[in-house]
């Protein structure tokens, strides 16, 4: 039943970089990225958080590095997750001294995977270019990547007025978002080809150039990808809360996504008052699964509801077997390889419920309103058992448990077959 990945969308073939063992480019799957919020100097916090999001599926987390004691923390984080366990590569975030804190602080210089440095504010005057090249010397002698990551914040702004006066030169003067546009451009461009000069290999190098407005973060990284091959990593900068924050990114990411750009990505939601830090990493895993590019959880359909069904216990089930699947999978990606890969249905009548669980992996179709109290069960797109009584839900889950296991474990047998000790009693209805 299952049909993901069978078709895989092209994608642009970017420069590879390895950033801590992970790799970024080159055509390989999207990588998904968070950050925390914790103060960095407060190592048992951040390095908690760091864990939480690796487990939620973040493949590599980024930690602000603001001062010296978030410096002096970081070797300590580092230590702090390997004896959680927990492998994931960490970058470090820099804006203004970040080349003071690498060279002041050698060990965070070397448990950091990449660093990310903000062209716009690497320095000022005279001194931008010095503390840039210490920035990317640093890079060097610890063999880390970099990306550099423009923000529309803090664009360069000598850059920006330079573009603005030449463009108001012109017989026929382009728009000011145009230049703007260029001058993100531009300064991604520029700060990599001047790295690349002070000796920074090309595969040591992602660019990132944020902005807040959807049209705009198309048009720019649509540009970006059209000037160079550097892998890329988006992100729509400033998303905002809940639902606004997730139709933007996605919105944003999806029509770039779609054309092949992007190598990694981040959603950047504010997280609500008291709200869980791991809710970006999910969000970012559900855009790339329902645009089918990677596989993550598995997935369950559920039907809207209507007025065929005025009971709860379709939406109850189906927030029920998912909620589970995520908290299975942790140790069903060790145990079940593929389970990742697993389509569910939970529908709520007889009207679409008995199709749509035909074609999921194993569905059930609950009765609706006037409906006999019965729910066939699909596996494999056949009918396997009609589950009564008030244990539905429960029996429903154990039945999911055993396909997985009968699928995806060590002895796993062809899909389509239920071993006859696992038949329901009622298989033959
Ligand atoms: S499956 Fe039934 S309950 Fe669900 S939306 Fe369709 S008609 Fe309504």
């Amino acid at each position: 039943m299952t049909d993901y990945l069978t078709e895989p969308l092209p994608r642009r073939r970017t420069v590879a970089v390895d950033v801590g063992g992970v790799t970024i480019g080159a055509a390989g799957p999207i990588v998904v990225q968070s950050m925390t919020n914790t103060d960095t100097a407060d190592v048992e916090a951040t390095a908690r958080q760091v864990a939480a999001l690796a487990r939620a599926g973040s493949e590599v987390v980024r930690i602000t590095v603001d001062r010296n004691e978030a410096a002096v923390a970081v070797p300590h984080i580092r230590d702090r997750l390997t004896q959680m366990g927990v492998g994931v590569p960490l970058i470090g975030d820099f804006h203004y001294i970040g080349h003071k804190l690498l060279s002041d602080h050698p060990a965070a210089a070397e448990a950091l995977d990449k660093y990310r440095i903000n062209p716009g504010n690497v320095g000022f005057g005279e001194k931008k270019d010095r503390q840039f090249a210490t920035l990317i010397e640093l890079a060097i002698r610890y063999d880390k990547p970099v990306r550099i990551g423009v923000n529309w914040g803090s664009l360069d702004q000598a850059l920006l007025t330079r573009l603005m006066d030449d463009n108001a030169a012109l017989a026929e003067p382009r728009t000011a978002g145009d230049v703007m546009r260029e001058a993100i451009v531009q300064s991604a461009l520029l700060s990599a080809a001047r790295a690349e000069e002070l000796g920074l290999r090309r595969d040591r190098i992602i660019l990132s150039a944020k902005v807040s407005r959807v049209q705009d973060l198309v048009a720019v990284y649509a540009e970006l990808a059209r000037r160079t091959d550097h892998a890329l990593h988006l992100g729509l900068t400033e998303a905002g809360m809940g639902s606004k924050g997730i139709v933007a990114s996605s919105a944003a990411l999806a029509l770039l996504l779609q054309q092949g750009i992007g190598d990694t990505i981040r959603i950047s939601l504010t997280p609500e008052p008291g709200g869980d830090r791991t809710r970006e990493v999910i969000v970012a895993q559900e855009l790339l699964q329902a645009m089918g590019f990677r596989a993550f959880v598995p997935v369950v359909a559920a039907c809207p509801g209507c007025g065929r069904t005025t009971s709860t216990v379709f939406q109850e089930l189906a927030r029920q077997i998912e909620d589970d699947l995520r908290a299975n999978m942790p140790a069903w990606r060790q145990q079940y390889p593929g389970v990742e890969a697993l389509q569910v249905a939970v529908m709520g009548c007889i009207v679409n419920g008995p199709g749509e669980s035909k074609h999921a992996d194993i569905g059930i179709s609950l009765p609706g309103t006037g409906e006999q109290p019965a729910a066939p069960v699909f596996i494999d797109g056949r009918k396997a058992a009609t589950l009564r009584g008030s244990s539905i839900a429960e029996d429903f889950q154990t039945m999911v448990q055993d396909y997985v296991e009968r699928r995806f474990g060590p002895d796993a047998a062809p899909a389509g077959e239920l071993p006859p000790d696992r038949a329901p009693a009622d298989a033959a209805e």
